[in-house]
């Protein structure tokens, strides 16, 4: 049991039969002209659904989508196709509601059949959502009963029906996708299998700057990848070109190596390229000879000798965890090593993690996902968490203080 979530209920603990529940998800799936594009978040909550549908609650489904600012973003992310989708895949009738705050939920629990449930539209619709309203929480709190966090991804954020509204409601637990994701991160954390290979990609050092330190506390070996690894060329003199460089990270790069050599760890940085003049310009891709990058060049991606060496270490690996693309993969002559990477994964028989946002993406994309032992639903939250910060999310299911109780009840 993690030690995490010893204290907090999960949905197997209630008797939902004939309960309101209302069951917090993260459906924040990727939309293009109406129609979903990836379904991975749905599918990643669809047992939880099911469980509690068959436990005979009355449910009443919640996500955000996306960053809602203007009205005409309420058009394009609307919650319809999600109520569409749940609707063939579960063979039930979704009734979707715009009124957080009137009775229109209230009303809908009282006559719901067995084969129906109620969708909220986009929770961030109403800007009481991320502005954790307590008006808002109390007006939900009012109609249900039992409240279920499944929505991991959402977690780090002190939203209302993340924080505001479970902190009101005594039932309240943690659903199968949200334990899963706490117990595959403690793994991490608690020092999986050696040799432990941690992969760190993506965009800024600054970004990742306290995972790294979380990790190398752990890890048997660190692979760097992505526009990261430019700074810590750069720390090592080895000249960039024109690739992307934190400058004020140069010297957490010195001391990093530095710490890392002392203690034996293995730092493994690219020891080739694949270069561009401009990032559009696809045209003029080419392969480094070594580390060193001529001027008026861009490192896009990892080369082809960086591809086999960090596969090799990959190999060796009992536990990994990845985060982070090896270049700009987005662009598909610029994808070549973070597929390689997502290869050497799949291909190893370690236990293997990957930390949601653009490396699930790029998982996915590689085709590999299914050989990975557990792709995050959540980015940013999973590197919250393996930095070692509280998720608000999960602490909000604690059970309440007696004092606090007291307070509440207004004793
Ligand atoms: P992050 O959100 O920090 O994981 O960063 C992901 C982003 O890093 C992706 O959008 C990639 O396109 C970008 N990225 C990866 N490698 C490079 C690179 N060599 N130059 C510029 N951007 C990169």
């Amino acid at each position: 049991m993690s030690k995490t979530l010893q204290g907090i209920s999960s949905i197997e603990d209630f008797d939902l039969d004939d309960q309101r529940v209302f069951l917090r998800l993260d459906l924040n799936v990727p939309l293009k002209d109406g129609k979903i594009t990836d379904d991975t978040r749905i599918q990643a909550a669809l047992p939880t659904i099911r469980y509690a549908m068959e436990k005979g609650a009355k449910l009443l489904i919640a996500s955000h989508l996306g960053r809602p600012k203007t009205e005409t973003d309420k058009a394009s992310l609307s919650m319809e196709p999600v109520a569409r989708y749940l609707n063939d895949t579960l063979n039930c009738e979704v009734m979707l509601i715009d009124d957080l705050r009137g009775d229109a939920a209230k009303a809908l629990f009282q006559g719901l059949k067995s084969n129906q449930i109620i969708l909220m539209e986009n929770l961030r619709f109403d800007p009481g959502e991320e502005k954790n309203d307590p008006t808002l929480a109390q007006t939900i709190a009012s109609y249900i009963d039992v409240y279920i966090n499944d929505a991991f991804g959402a977690s780090h954020r002190a939203h209302m029906s993340v924080v505001g509204l479970p902190v009101l409601v005594e039932k309240k637990g943690l659903g199968f996708l949200m334990k899963k994701e706490i117990e595959m991160l403690d793994h991490v954390l608690e020092g999986g299998k050696s040799p432990f290979v941690a992969i760190l990609g993506g965009a800024k050092v600054s970004d990742k700057i306290t995972v790294i330190e979380k990790l190398i506390d752990k890890v048997d070996a660190l692979i760097i990848g992505g526009a990261m690894a430019y700074t810590f060329l750069a720390a090592q003199k080895i000249s960039i070109g024109n690739s992307l460089l934190e400058k004020e990270k140069v010297n957490f790069a010195k001391d990093l190596i530095h710490r890392m050599e002392t203690r034996n760890i293995k730092l493994l940085l690219p020891v080739d390229h694949r270069v561009v003049t401009q990032f559009q310009n696809t045209d003029s891709l080419e392969t480094t000879k070594n580390a060193a990058i001529a001027d008026g060049k861009i490192a896009i991606d990892i080369g082809p000798q960086t591809e086999k060496l960090y596969a090799s270490e990959i190999e060796k690996a009992k536990t990994i965890f990845w985060n982070g693309p090896m270049g700009v993969f987005e662009t598909p002559e610029y994808a070549s090593g973070t597929f390689a990477v997502a290869k050497a994964v799949a291909e190893s028989s370690a236990m293997s993690i990957v930390g949601g946002g653009d490396s699930a993406a790029a998982a996915k994309e590689s085709g590999y996902a299914k050989e990975m032992s557990h792709i995050s639903t959540g980015g940013g939250a999973s590197l919250e968490y393996l930095q070692g910060d509280k998720l608000p999310g999960i602490e909000a299911l604690r059970p309440a203080k007696r004092s606090e109780k007291t307070v509440n009840e207004g004793l």
